[in-house]
Formats: C-alpha cells, sequence, structure tokens
C-alpha cells in the first residue's frame, strides 16, 4: 500500500465467466491478480435475467477451462438458477480471488506511465495491467420513442423483467422479436396475458434439424471458432443473435405459429401519439427476411452434409404448415392502447456499452473498444468477453467462449509483450451500438 493506495500486479473488473476464466489463466502462469465484481460471482444471470430463463444451448456446451457442467441430460436445457450454481462452482473450484460488492466507478492514467488507477468505494488501487471484463451487455438501449409513452403505462427492459405476476394486470406491449423479446412473449402468454409483439429484424434459425441441436451444429460446422476477421464487414458483427428457445424443453420460434397462438405480431413500433401506437408497415418483409435467415441456415447445414459425406438423416418435419395470419395481410398501423388493453411495455431493445469510467483513450469515435484480441494500445489495458472480441464465441459460455483470448491476454501479461499493429482509437463519444439479444 501507498497511503490509501493498494498496489497490485492485475486486476480484473468484472466477475462474470470471463473474469473467471482470465483468473484461471492468469493462476495457471503464476500471475498475481484480483477480481473486482460490485455485486456477486455471475451477477448478471442472477439479477438480469427472467424466472423461467434457461441457457440457450444444451448442457453439453456449457463448460469453462477445466471445468465440465455436471448434470443428468446433457441434452437439456439449464435453468438460470443451475447457471449461477456452476458459475459458483467454478469460482471456488479456481479459488478465484473474487472481492465482491466492489464497483470500480473509474480508470485512469496512474502516476507514471504504465500504472493505471482504479477507483472504487473501498479505496484506489494502482495497477500495472486491466483486464476489462464488464460484460457485451450492459445498459438498457431503449429507442427514443420511450418519452411519448404515456405515463400510466408500466414500463420495463428484458432485462429488469421477471415473470408475469410482475406487471399490472391487462395486455402486453413487447417491442423487439430477438431472442429474449420472443422468448418473454411465450413467457407472458403462457402466464395468461394477451400479448403484441412488435417485430423488426431477427436472425430465425431451427432449433434441432436434421436430427442434431442447433448448438451441435455450430460446433461441427466450426460455426463457434469463425474470427472476426471473417466476416464481410464490420457491421456483421450487429448481426441480431439467432432466435430460438431453450423454454420447455427448446423448440423453434416460429413468429407465425406464435400468431396462431393468440400473438398479436405488429411491425416496427414508430411512434406513440397520445393513446396511439404508430406502426411500420413492415411486418411482412421482417418475417420474409427472418424466413430467408432460416432457409439459408438449413442450406449451410445441407451443404456441410453433402460435402463431409455426414450421416444425418433428412429433416422431415416441414415448417410449411402455418397460414399467413391476419396482420400480415392486413396489416395493423395504428393500435388505441386504450381500446387494445395494453398496460404494460417490455422494452426487448437490446443493449449498449457502459465503459464512461474508463477515462482512457482506448475507444474509436461510436465509442467501441479498439482492441487486437482484446489487446489495446495502452500497455497493460485489456477488453476480455466482448462480442466478436476474436471469436464468435468470444463472450458466450457456450464451449468456454473466451478461453482462447484469456489465453492469450495471460500470456501477453505474462511476457509483457505489446508488440501489435493497432488500429489507433479514435474521438470517443459514447457507447451508440445497440446489440440486441
Ligand atoms: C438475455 C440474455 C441471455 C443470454 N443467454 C446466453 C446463453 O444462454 N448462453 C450464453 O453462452 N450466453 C448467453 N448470453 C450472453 C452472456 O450472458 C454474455 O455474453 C456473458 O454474460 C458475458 O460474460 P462476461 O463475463 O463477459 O460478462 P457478464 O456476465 O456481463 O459479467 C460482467 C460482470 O462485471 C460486473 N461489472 C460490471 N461493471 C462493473 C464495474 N464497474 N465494477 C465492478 N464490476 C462490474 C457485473 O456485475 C458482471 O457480474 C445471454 C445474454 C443475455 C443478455
Amino acid at each position: 500500500m501507498t497511503g490509501d493506495t493498494e498496489n497490485a500486479e492485475t486486476v480484473i473488473i468484472g466477475g462474470g465467466h470471463a473474469g473467471l476464466t482470465m483468473s484461471y489463466f492468469l493462476s495457471q502462469l503464476g500471475q498475481e491478480h484480483v477480481i473486482l465484481e460490485r455485486g456477486r460471482v455471475g451477477e448478471r444471470w442472477r439479477s438480469e435475467r427472467w424466472d423461467s430463463f434457461h441457457f440457450q444451448f444444451p448442457n453439453w456446451t456449457i463448460e469453462l477451462p477445466g471445468f465440465k457442467y455436471q448434470c443428468d441430460d446433457p441434452d437439456a436445457f439449464a435453468p438460470g438458477h443451475e447457471v449461477v450454481r456452476f458459475l459458483d462452482g467454478y469460482a471456488v473450484f479456481i479459488k478465484a480471488p473474487m472481492r465482491c460488492g466492489v464497483a470500480v466507478a473509474s480508470l485512469e492514467q496512474g502516476s507514471r506511465a504504465g500504472r493505471y488507477l482504479i477507483q472504487t468505494q473501498d479505496g484506489t488501487i494502482e495497477a500495472t495491467n486491466v483486464v476489462i471484463a464488464t460484460g457485451p451487455f450492459q445498459l438498457p438501449a431503449i429507442p427514443p420513442v420511450r418519452v411519448q409513452v404515456p405515463p400510466d403505462l408500466f414500463q420495463v427492459h428484458t432485462s429488469k423483467y421477471r415473470n408475469s405476476d410482475q406487471l399490472p394486470s391487462g395486455a402486453v406491449l413487447i417491442v423487439g422479436s430477438g431472442s429474449s423479446g420472443c422468448q418473454i412473449a411465450e413467457d407472458l402468454t403462457q402466464g395468461g396475458r394477451r400479448v403484441y409483439l412488435s417485430v423488426g429484424r431477427h436472425r430465425r434459425v431451427p432449433r434441432r434439424y436434421r436430427g442434431r441441436d442447433f448448438g451441435w451444429w455450430g460446433s461441427i460446422m466450426g460455426v463457434w471458432d469463425h474470427t472476426v476477421d471473417m466476416l464481410p464487414s464490420p457491421q456483421a458483427k450487429n448481426d441480431p443473435v439467432p432466435l430460438l428457445t431453450p423454454a420447455n424443453g427448446g423448440h423453434d420460434v416460429d413468429l407465425r405459429r406464435m400468431a396462431t397462438d393468440g400473438v398479436t405480431l405488429l411491425g416496427r413500433l414508430q411512434a406513440i401519439s397520445g393513446s396511439r401506437l404508430i406502426i411500420a408497415d413492415d411486418l411482412k418483409k421482417n418475417l420474409v427476411e427472418g424466413d430467408l435467415r432460416f432457409t439459408d441456415y438449413k442450406k449451410s447445414v445441407d451443404n456441410y452434409v453433402s460435402k463431409t459425406g455426414l450421416d444425418a438423416p433428412a429433416e422431415t418435419s416441414s415448417d410449411n404448415g402455418v397460414a399467413e395470419p391476419d396482420e400480415v395481410l392486413r396489416p395493423i398501423l395504428e393500435i388505441d392502447l386504450k381500446a387494445a388493453g395494453i398496460s404494460s411495455i417490455v422494452w426487448a431493445t437490446g443493449f449498449r456499452y457502459d465503459l464512461d469510467w474508463v477515462k482512457l483513450p482506448v475507444f474509436d469515435d461510436a465509442g467501441e473498444p479498439v482492441h487486437q484480441r482484446g489487446v489495446t494500445i495502452l500497455p497493460g489495458i485489456y477488453f476480455l468477453g466482448i462480442r466478436w472480441l476474436y471469436k464468435r464465441k468470444s463472450h458466450f459460455m457456450l464451449k468456454a467462449g473466451p478461453a482462447e483470448d484469456a489465453a492469450y491476454i495471460a500470456e501477453h501479461i505474462k511476457t509483457k509483450g505489446n508488440q501489435i499493429d493497432h488500429p489507433q482509437p479514435g474521438n470517443r463519444k459514447s457507447g451508440q451500438n445497440v446489440v440486441s439479444y
């Protein structure tokens, strides 16, 4: 300690699965470190998921370095509390040097070059290396139309949605048809709610195809290992996450079938005027685009099977059975909230970064971290666990997602290497890119 300032070699900020994985590799290399976590281990899986949440991929995919999820049924989908139990178990297994309940308020240049100051409510730490592992899905991103919502309507973002009982009685408008929006629509319908679902861009995929789960095909086809340089453009990083569900044993998300089951499908929410919702005339277009993604996905599997000669039975189920819902044939372009009995809105509109507390020049103009495999231009400053950090799986827990990245950074820390040709940071504004889940 120097005065009130504690000295540390390496500080990991964030005790989610990325932070824990980082700790595992640093320990393997005998590197002293500490993890600062503002909540508890795996806090987001505890407090930012709904009650009926299940892990999106089958149990056999859940692993972190040296530690596999133990369960009776490898093909089932783990409920959220099991994911938390797994992470707690991992923290014990790797003897993670956790300091829970310590929120980092700022990270800035230290007293001399190559040292960084970390301010927390418990005091200041000066460190040589800092790994920022605070997650890819941080702050709710809610579109500007929110300011037009009448004050008597209950509003909640997916990260704070728990269950149907949390909402006042009445119908619910869900804005956003990604994985979260559709799973919450199913949850609410099962809770007896009337649901209006505003459908946007989505990437529909089959839960199972040719006898195997989506997660299995991703593994065998090497999709989780696609690297960021294989993307056709930087914008492709923001492609929606696959739309499928682990709920009720796992099944496809077929929006037309949801409509037959009572959900009213709408186009994108454009504006709210008084008690009227103004809806874009793009439902059909969005559904058709979702269908194309579904068909493309199946083609990619079929091509893979033909090319490799893999023994995979042809698909027998057909997705042509659902009739076009009324609202596709005769789009609903306006709804009166009162007449429809809508009392709540669930914003399933994604997330953005919360990194304003990092007061260092390691961001581009749009507030995105600038790095090569997590290594930034500033010696000793690293990012881990963000989307497409290096591979598609980099932020997932599936198949030990951040393990290779963490091993790479740990080696970098150990050897004090910084010989990377970096893109230059820009004039950061703030994290504006919105990513859905
Ligand atoms: C709704 C939803 C469902 C998902 N389902 C799946 C799934 O089924 N399978 C899968 O593999 N992935 C899933 N993901 C993605 C997955 O949750 C994230 O990719 C993952 O949590 C990233 O892990 P992480 O450790 O990088 O970040 P996080 O899990 O976000 O952990 C970051 C930690 O940092 C802490 N923290 C943040 N700021 C500070 C600060 N200033 N000071 C101290 N601590 C701080 C947070 O409390 C948190 O514990 C889902 C994401 C969402 C939003």
